[in-house]
């Protein structure tokens, strides 16, 4: 199978993963509630937003799972990737309070931090050797502009150069712009100049300004979202896209979420993978706040990889979902599992439990439990290598 990255050839029922799926669908027998949207699909017809709709309502839960496991299958066989990274997140302090946000300090809370560029670059000296990712993001500091992060970007870059940059959220990148006085795009041109990478896509919540304005009041947009990371993919930087699940939103909401998300996927073919997370409660702001069950990641695990078809990769974000349903959600249609990791402030503070400082082979044994192949890749998805685990150490026998 070819190894897929983010491309136009990966993006809207390509003709070569859609045969494939097209095969299995007919091998099996789906139920009346699932066979209309099997039938759009047999015959290529994009799905829409009831057909989503209809996808979060299907009462077999394994059935829907089959059909996101085809697509899945489809596009990379039995591979599941993943990667070694580091998450540093360069600050907690916030001029924003979002409500679902267990992470945000005000400058004067004895827990708030801002590492300077000397120490941070301190703490990535101490996993530079085994990973060749940094991820960031934090607080919108009240002071840091544009050239702060540039000459952090350039510092990694140059000290540290095997290492990728995955950094900044869509509303960093807007609060960067404001206390530069810059375009949204000169600030990426700016950004990427100095080393970035790609964008993790966090913060797109749910794409609904009313939805917004009661868990992140003062964020960006919906809008705003969307043409931050067109902005990006238009100068060559890749993104990924996110779906924080589980707050207040209804199934109509997320559907519709989604389908923004693919539009402009289609436009752009700049996002690589799409990461949803429930809502973590703890340390928040958000009594009123659904909370999602195990069966209900699963279910929206599997829609994304229906509905998405022009974003290449499904992540299940272990650090947010623990390993046993990252697993799981590799039956379920995700791909990828995110990486090492290492160290994580934002989802354990909310209450994850997700084991932290996983090495490789881990990983590769959590993928291979889900009946998958491990394979290891780079930030953007351009460079695949199996991943095979060392040779247990022998021991002799005593004497
Ligand atoms: S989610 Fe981000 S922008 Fe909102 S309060 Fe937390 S750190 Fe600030």
């Amino acid at each position: 199978m070819t190894e897929w990255v983010s491309s136009p050839k990966m993006a809207d029922r390509h003709p070569e993963w859609m045969d494939i799926l097209c095969t299995s669908l007919r091998s099996e027998t789906w139920s009346d509630t699932l066979n209309p949207i099997v039938q759009k699909i047999l015959n290529n017809v994009q799905l829409e937003e009831e057909d989503g709709v209809a996808l979060f309502n299907e009462p077999n839960l394994f059935e829907l799972g089959k059909l996101a496991l085809f697509h899945k299958q489809a596009m990379f066989g039995e591979k599941a990737y993943f990667n070694s990274n580091v998450h540093i997140n360069q600050t907690n302090i916030c001029v924003l309070a979002c409500r679902f946000c267990a992470f945000r300090r005000g400058p004067k809370a004895d827990d708030a931090y801002a590492l300077t560029i000397e120490n941070y670059l301190e703490e990535l000296a101490k996993f530079s050797p085994y990973v060749n990712e940094v991820h960031s993001v934090g607080g919108l500091h009240p002071e840091w502009t544009v050239e702060h992060y540039c000459q952090l970007f350039q510092r990694i870059r140059s000290e540290h150069p095997h290492i990728s940059i995955k950094a900044l959220t869509a509303v960093e990148v807007k609060h960067l712009a404001q206390l530069s006085n810059l375009s949204i795009k000169e600030t990426l041109v700016q950004l990427k100049n100095a080393g970035l990478t790609s964008l993790p896509g966090g913060g797109a919540e749910i794409l609904d300004d009313e939805v917004r304005a009661v868990i992140c009041n003062g964020k960006e947009s919906s809008q705003e979202y969307i043409d931050i990371h067109q902005s990006a993919h238009e100068i060559g930087l890749p993104s990924n896209c996110t779906m924080l699940f589980g707050t207040i939103e209804s199934t109509l909401q997320r559907v519709q979420h989604m389908l923004k998300l693919r539009d402009l996927a289609s436009q752009t073919h700049g996002f690589q993978c799409f990461v949803p997370y429930p809502f973590l409660p703890d340390s928040t702001r958000l009594p009123m706040a659904q909370l999602s069950t195990g069966q209900e990641i699963l279910r929206v695990i599997a829609v994304s990889r229906i509905l998405l078809d022009s974003i290449p990769h499904i992540k299940a974000y272990r650090m947010n979902i623990g390993d046993e349903l990252a697993e799981l959600a590799l039956q379920f249609g995700a791909d990828d599992i995110d990486g090492t990791v290492q160290q994580e402030s934002i989802m354990h503070l909310a209450g994850s439990t997700a084991p932290l400082s996983h090495d490789l082979k881990q990983l590769s044994k959590l993928v291979k439990s889900a009946g998958c192949v491990p394979v290891k890749r780079n930030t953007i998805y351009t460079e695949f290598e199996a991943y095979v685990p060392p040779e247990p150490i022998k021991r002799l026998p005593m004497a």
